[in-house]
């Protein structure tokens, strides 16, 4: 029988495993804390757990572990990339970025991306699979294990906006987000967790309806279709009309605020009159904007705006509530959208 990684498991899933083998569900109880709390790394080390339930464990599931194939520090900022390789021999990255507040963590959802946006790194590589529970799990464990052992410090808060569309691996994100807010496990509430879609309409209404407290970012990177569809293939398939009807489809149902993410190409999207369409697309919504400079990426011969301060001050002179995304780790390639594993070939 082929064993399964336990970190696959939402507590109640592992819960219904186990009321299966007429296992008291406090067990699952148990086995999360020495998971997530004691991060032991095998299940005799369970030492509360009975000798028969163990073996039970030992048949059925492995406690695995992401190898760190490498680790680049940024020097300024102390922004950390990880590159780890998946027990397929796939890669993903991963980042730590350090804020006032705290450590924040950058994690992806899929190994490449098939959404093709012309400005980013990721999507030069198509998408080779999902990830699973477990690799999006393990990234976080992972970097909290870095944290503590060089800082005592833990992760106060995460984004999923590495490499991947999380949207396009819906299922299993959700099982992530499930196991990384509860408290028996990873402990990061949902206003501390941002998911990031490229605006795949069917799954922000099935998010609405799921009433999930975790912040949701959409990326329109511009206001009209023209210019979007030209940036964003998915803008082929959901325009800026049904992405907006989308919204207001989720405030419907929840009156969070959703952050919308615009990021400012030389020349593309970056002029006055894209402000103003901006403005009059979102002056009745619950939003705000998130606006971000560009990081060149070789391939894309788009360059970065000139005109952020600008477009900034008009967005707020209009009420809508803006701010510019912080740079991280630019000297480790390791900012928004530059994050691939390009050591594919080499490792
Ligand atoms: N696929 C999701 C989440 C990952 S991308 C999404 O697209 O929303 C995370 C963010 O980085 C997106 O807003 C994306 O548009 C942005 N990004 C991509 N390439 C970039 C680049 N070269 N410079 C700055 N931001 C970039
Ligand atoms: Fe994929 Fe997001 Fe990159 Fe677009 S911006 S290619 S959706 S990772």
């Amino acid at each position: 029988m082929n064993k399964v990684s336990i970190y696959n498991f939402t507590y109640d899933k592992l819960t219904s495993f186990l009321e299966q083998h007429n296992i008291n569900k406090f067990v699952s109880k148990q086995i999360f804390d020495w998971l997530y709390k004691k991060q032991v790394s095998s299940f005799e080390e369970m030492t509360n757990i009975s000798k028969k339930n163990i073996e039970l464990l030992n048949n059925n599931f492995i406690i695995d572990d992401l190898e760190e194939i490498k680790k680049q520090i940024d020097p300024v900022d102390e922004t950390t990339k990880f590159l780890f390789k998946l027990s397929d021999g796939n890669k993903v990255e991963s980042v730590i970025m350090k804020f006032d507040y705290g450590y924040s963590a950058c994690v992806s959802s899929q190994v490449g991306c098939n959404m093709g946006c012309k400005f980013c790194a990721s999507g030069k590589l198509k998408k080779v699979r999902n990830l699973e529970v477990n690799e999006m799990v393990l990234q976080i464990v992972k970097l909290n294990k870095y944290l503590k052992e060089t800082k005592n410090e833990r992760l106060s808060s995460f984004v999923v906006m590495g490499i991947g569309e999380p949207f396009d691996n819906y299922n299993n994100l959700i099982d992530f987000l499930d196991i990384a807010k509860d408290r028996k496990a990873i402990e990061i509430g949902s206003r501390h967790i941002t998911v990031s879609t490229s605006g795949l309409v069917h799954n922000i209404k099935k998010w609405a309806d799921s009433q999930s407290q975790v912040n949701l970012a959409i990326s329109l990177h511009a206001p009209n279709d023209e210019v979007r569809s030209q940036l964003m293939p998915v803008n082929n398939t959901y325009n800026i009309k049904q992405l907006m009807e989308a919204i207001d489809y989720y405030h419907s149902k929840n009156n969070r605020r959703i952050t919308i993410e615009y990021l400012l190409i030389d020349g593309i999207n970056d002029k006055e009159e894209h402000a103003y369409e901006l403005i009059d697309l979102l002056k009745n919504r619950l939003c705000y904007v998130n606006l971000i400079p560009y990081n060149s990426i070789d391939e894309s011969g788009f360059k970065r705006s000139k005109n952020v301060k600008k477009f900034f001050d008009i967005l707020n002179k209009h009420n809508i509530t803006c701010t510019i995304r912080q740079e991280r780790g630019k000297n480790i390639s390791a900012a928004c959208g530059q994050l691939r594993a390009k050591e594919n070939s080499k490792v």
